[in-house]
């Protein structure tokens, strides 16, 4: 679907995925739907600046492949993995703009609260101005608190009934031995178990047997 210039819809889909979960599947499915958009693309994060010890990218950027491949609206880009260091959604929405030229009209689908911290922190007229924004939220979720009318059209909410899954939650399940399948879809299970992912302590490092360094000034974060 296009929109009424008959530009693209573009959905894109930033995030950690360490793992990717159901969650996130089930956000982008909904946020198509909703919105009419041609494509969902899923943007794993090269070495994101607010967590400590993240998987190694490929094995992010492999699982996330894994989990879009039969969706063919879905699609993965490389873009933060391939620019490494720290990534930020300002630079990644100016390069998929810039990537797509005036084509397409991208909108940011997020966590809820994740969007708020981003508009409230990173300068929110620049990023406006360059996507819309999905928040998702669960359906129970009290919409007033989010205070969201004051970004106009720009921001949107979906309530989305698996957002209580999360990766923390699956790491966390795999280093206890506890069940993941139907949190991730069978090619993420597989992925994991076949390499052995999130075996270690939380905080580890890596998963490739090397312990990392984890990185400087970075801390615990959600969101962008
Ligand atoms: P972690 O537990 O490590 O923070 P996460 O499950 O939140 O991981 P991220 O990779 O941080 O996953 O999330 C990527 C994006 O997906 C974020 O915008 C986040 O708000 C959103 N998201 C995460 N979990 C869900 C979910 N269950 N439903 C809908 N959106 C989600
Ligand atoms: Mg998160």
């Amino acid at each position: 679907m296009t929109d009424e210039s008959g530009r693209r819809r573009l959905g894109i889909m930033g995030g950690t995925f360490d793992p990717i979960h159901n969650g996130h599947l089930v956000a982008a499915e909904e946020a198509r739907w909703q919105f009419g958009l041609d494509e969902v693309v899923f943007v794993p994060a090269g070495r994101p600046w607010q967590k400590r010890d993240v998987t190694p990218a490929e094995d992010r950027y492999l699982l996330t492949m894994l989990a879009t491949a039969r969706n063919p609206h879905f699609s993965v880009s490389r873009l933060e993995i391939d620019r490494g260091g720290p990534t930020y959604t300002l630079e990644t929405l100016r390069a998929l703009r810039d990537f797509h030229g005036a084509d397409a009209e991208l909108l940011f689908i997020t966590g809820a609260d994740a969007v708020l911290e981003i508009l409230t922190w990173k300068d929110p007229e620049a990023l406006l101005d360059t996507a819309r924004f999905i928040a998702a939220t669960r359906p129970e979720y009290d919409l007033g608190r989010l205070d969201l009318g004051r970004f106009g059209d720009r921001v949107s909410v979906i309530q989305i009934p698996a957002l209580a899954i999360s990766s923390t939650d699956i790491r966390r399940r795999v280093r206890e031995g506890r069940p993941i399948q139907y949190l991730v879809p069978p090619e993420v299970a597989a992925y994991i178990d076949e390499r052995q992912l999130y075996r270690g302590p939380e905080g580890a490092g890596g998963q490739d047997g090397s312990s990392k360094p984890s990185g400087a000034g970075q801390e615990a974060g959600d969101g962008d």
